[in-house]
């Protein structure tokens, strides 16, 4: 089938506390974008790539991240929205007419691998639509407005829901369509999925597979970086 991931880059990160956005940051002197879009580039099954970014910064993007790294499936850079949802829609509406499977992938989680990659698009081929995550390991509490817990969880059912999320194109089209005429808004694309009633397979994922959102999430990821290697 062939297949496109979408690279929502398009997020202020304001969270970093940084001038420069999180996705613009390095890792060992390399943009964690192109981290990112490189896992992408050497996995087989990924046909090409639409970067989602602002739209202030297409030209940067461009010539100054995109250009000087070997990056050859890159398709199209697309400008993003005033929120995550707005610009994987905007993606979706870029995609080109022979598209059959489409990839939504963090740009801020580089540390992705090929073979989740694969496992996550093996499921969505076979079943429609398929997202990585991870089995909560803390015990997760619901808590009202006043500070006091309402109710314990049952951790054996909760999940972390991670990127790639991989669908059907007709799937996720139709998610994002029914979103847009109810005013839904959701964290990630399975929940708009969900709640058309279409099941979701939930593929192991890797605790390791972090979303850099904080300064926090930095230093984890340069020690990850480091153990890697
Ligand atoms: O906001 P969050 O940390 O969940 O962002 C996840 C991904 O979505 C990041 O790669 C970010 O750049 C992207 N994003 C986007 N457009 C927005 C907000 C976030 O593409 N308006």
């Amino acid at each position: 089938m062939r297949t496109v991931a979408i690279i929502p880059a398009a997020g202020s990160g304001n969270r970093m506390n940084r001038d420069v956005s999180k996705q613009y940051l390095t890792l060992a002197g390399k943009p964690i974008l192109v981290c990112t879009l490189e896992v992408f580039e050497a996995c087989p099954l990924v046909d090409a790539l639409l970067v989602v970014v602002p739209s202030q910064d297409m030209e940067s993007v461009r010539t100054d991240i995109l250009d000087p790294w070997d990056l050859k499936k890159v398709a199209g850079i697309v400008p993003g929205g005033k929120e995550r949802q707005d610009s994987v829609r905007a993606g979706i509406e870029a995609l080109d007419g022979d598209t059959e499977l489409v990839i939504i992938h963090d740009a801020v989680r580089p540390f992705i691998t090929a073979g989740l990659i694969e496992n996550c698009i093996r499921a969505a081929e076979a079943e429609g639509a398929a997202t990585a995550g991870v089995p909560v390991k803390d015990t997760v509490k619901e808590v009202g407005p006043d500070g006091r817990i309402l109710r314990t969880c049952d951790r054996s059912l909760l999940w972390l829901t991670q990127t790639p999320q991989v669908f059907r194109r007709d799937i996720i089209e139709s998610a994002h369509r029914a979103a847009v005429r109810d005013g839904f808004r959701g964290t990630d694309d399975t929940s708009l999925v969900e709640r058309l009633g279409i099941a979701v397979r939930m593929i192991r994922g890797d605790y390791g597979n972090i979303k850099i959102t904080t300064p926090e999430d930095l230093v984890i990821a340069e020690a990850l970086l480091a153990a890697s290697r």
